[in-house]
């Protein structure tokens, strides 16, 4: 097989091995197509089975009720931002309450700001995002159209364990960067987006979850690419989809089925490969430095500081020559990120925490 590093990108990152060499094996022609994924017509049969079995695999997965649309856009979750308030809010519903947790969610809400009123209903800046609110200290306005959080913060690594907390006020969720990492309660949300290139596919595709009865809330006056009801009716059809990477994501739903056994059996996988790290963090203490309070890591980032920015600087080059990539924190936090999605096998978590503690032992 050709050689392939441990990859700790957080994305586009890591795909489940099997899931690229299918994709290898039917570049040329798809079986019984005749021709490649990337030339066929997005109208007709083979890739509208390819499109129906998707759905179908990321329904049965989460068990997505029948009241919610699956949609596949484009645009990525930045669009999300904009594209949520532009449909959710409006005369009945002027404004929206926004948790804020981390990078993502400070840029959701200043976009959404752009469209609406934004309140928000709790805001960890202060601590450099490295905590998440108790439900106690939420505020929410129940009048608000929607309450948006973001459950993983990529940058920082903090990680909703459960949905907050916010009464009848429907829940929107960017779930990018833990999307089909765990089970979730899809019937808690009004609506969930989720960027492909973290943990469910390419680059290109961003699946959203919407509660039916919210789309009544889209105006006509919208642009009609930015209308979710649009995107509904033509079930995802309305321009020329980005076939390859909704392909590439049904592979990835399906190992998900098939080789892993399902969202449950991925949760046990994840939480193991973090404790392996959190473990390393814990037990170094003035070494290195856990970004994330203890009580809301997350199982998708592990986020790190070493002494200085020297040993930093050693620790990435040392960590590349064992194989170890991308490792590098955002320059917001600094320091070391690790993310370990649900494609990263357990040898690669496994070695990268015993180069932890070699590292540690010779640096200190
Ligand atoms: C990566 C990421 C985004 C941005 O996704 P794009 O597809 O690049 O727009 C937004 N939110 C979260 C939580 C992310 O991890």
């Amino acid at each position: 097989m050709a050689h392939r590093a441990h990859n700790f990108s957080a994305g586009p990152a890591v795909l489940p091995v099997p899931v690229l060499e299918e994709i290898q094996r039917d570049l040329l022609s798809l079986p019984e197509v005749a021709a490649s994924i990337l030339e066929i017509s997005h109208r007709g049969k083979p890739f509208l089975r390819i499109l129906k079995q998707a759905e179908a695999d990321l329904r049965a997965l989460l068990s997505i009720p029948e009241d919610y649309a699956v949609l596949f856009l484009q645009g990525g979750s930045r669009l999300q931002f904009s594209m949520v308030p532009m449909n959710l809010l409006g005369e009945q519903f002027p404004s929206a309450t926004y948790i804020v947790t981390g990078s993502w969610g400070k840029y959701a809400a200043s976009e959404a700001r752009k469209e609406a009123t934004v309140e928000v209903g709790w805001d960890g800046q202060a601590t450099n995002f490295d905590r998440l609110p108790q439900s106690h200290q939420l505020q929410i306005n129940p009048a608000a159209g929607y309450v948006h959080f973001t459950s993983n913060e990529t940058i920082q690594g903090v990680q909703f364990a459960a949905e907050p907390i916010t009464g009848n006020t429907p829940l929107v969720c960017d779930a990018s960067s833990d999307f089909l990492s765990r089970p979730i309660p899809i019937n808690k949300y009004g609506l969930i987006y989720a960027c492909a290139q973290k943990n469910a596919g390419p680059a290109g595709v961003t699946v959203v979850i919407i509660r039916r009865d919210l789309l009544e809330r889209s105006r006509n006056s919208l642009p009609g690419y930015l209308n979710y009801k649009n995107h509904v009716d033509a079930n995802s059809l309305m321009n020329t989809p980005p076939t390859f990477a909704i392909y590439a994501l049904g592979l990835v739903a399906r190992w998900l089925k098939n080789e892993i056994g399902g969202l449950e059996n991925m949760l046990e996988q994840n939480r193991m490969q973090a404790q392996l790290l959190y473990d390393v963090l814990d037990e170094s203490v003035g070494f290195y430095t856990g970004h994330a309070q203890p009580n809301c890591r997350s199982l998708m980032n592990v986020t790190f500081n070493l002494p200085d920015d020297s040993l930093t600087a050693a620790f990435l080059k040392e960590a590349e020559k064992h194989n170890l990539n991308s490792l590098k924190g955002h320059r917001s936090v600094g320091g070391i990120r690790a993310s370990i999605y649900n494609a990263m096998p357990t040898t690669g978590v496994e070695q990268l925490a015993s180069f932890m503690v070699d590292f540690r032992n010779k640096n200190s």
